[in-house]
């Protein structure tokens, strides 16, 4: 009997390290769900998978990201879903840690695992906006002072041009008062949505920011070069009276730098190296 026993406890706690053992998975009969062991749903894109763990790991390593902040991509076969990481620091996310959430902002199989609380941030704008594909939620220290000082963000350079039409500045207190900062239901997430409106960025006052994109390599460039850009507006303000680009000259370079997206994405992806 005890034998039994044993043999039967080494089963239980064998099988997970077996199967992360690497012989080329086979293909389980296709769940609608992620499986006990934590691996997404078969079903899935592989590339946004694979996508969105690359964006998490760079925008991590570039600062933009630290142990908080997050990813999501929705899904190109089921627009009323997207994916995004079990609440983990970002530069820690591989393929298994990917979730998936409705537009309400609730994982379909975590299975028990934490979410982020401030999830709602991207249920709401995915709601809101149907052209929106990923989303960039993060607390870059550069971009803080611009939603504090009601400065906001200018596009300073033609890498940046996507800032053109500005970036309004969402601030929590104006909708609930005192709050621990965090936009953690789908009321607050609904007004962070109505303050972004069209624009690619919103700054969020004493918080960061959020930039919404067509893609996982435009959100990430989104993040990256609003990033450098607060940088750069802080340096060039503090020297003199700036120029920035103007209405026009912003809308021709954002137009040039759509086609322009790929080539820094694999430089990127390159910088991360391999990814599990
Ligand atoms: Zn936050």
């Amino acid at each position: 009997m005890r034998v039994c026993k044993v043999v039967a406890l080494l089963a239980v706690f064998a099988a997970p390290l077996l199967i992360s053992s690497r012989a080329p998975a086979q293909k389980p009969a296709a769940p609608a769900m992620a499986s006990a062991t934590g691996a997404p749903n078969p079903q899935l894109n592989p590339q946004l998978l694979d996508d969105l763990v690359y964006a998490n790991r760079f925008l991590a390593d570039q600062g933009v990201l630290d142990g908080f902040g997050h990813v999501s991509v929705r899904e190109d076969s089921n627009p009323a879903r997207f994916l995004m990481s079990r609440s983990l620091a970002p530069a820690l996310v591989t393929r298994k840690d990917i979730l998936e959430y409705d537009l309400n902002g609730e994982a379909i199989d975590a299975e028990g695992r934490a979410l982020f609380a401030e999830r709602f941030i991207h249920a709401a704008i995915y709601r809101a906006r149907p052209d929106v594909k990923a989303i960039v939620h993060s607390h870059s220290a550069a971009v803080i002072p611009f939603g504090v000082t009601g400065i906001g963000l200018r596009p300073i350079f033609h890498m940046s041009a996507f800032l053109g039409g500005g970036t309004p500045i969402f601030d929590i207190h104006d909708v609930a008062g005192d709050t621990n900062m965090l936009v953690n239901d789908n009321k607050l997430g609904d007004a962070l949505a109505q303050v972004l409106g069209n624009h690619a960025v919103v700054l969020m006052r004493g918080h960061g920011s959020v930039d919404a994109g067509g893609s996982i390599p435009e959100v990430v460039f989104f993040a990256y070069y609003a990033d450098v850009n607060a940088r750069l507006q802080a340096q060039a303000t503090a020297l003199g009276a700036t120029k920035f680009l103007t209405p026009g000259e912003a809308e021709k370079s954002a137009k040039n730098l759509t086609g322009q997206y790929g080539r820094a994405w694999d430089l990127w992806k390159e910088k991360v190296g391999k990814i599990d």
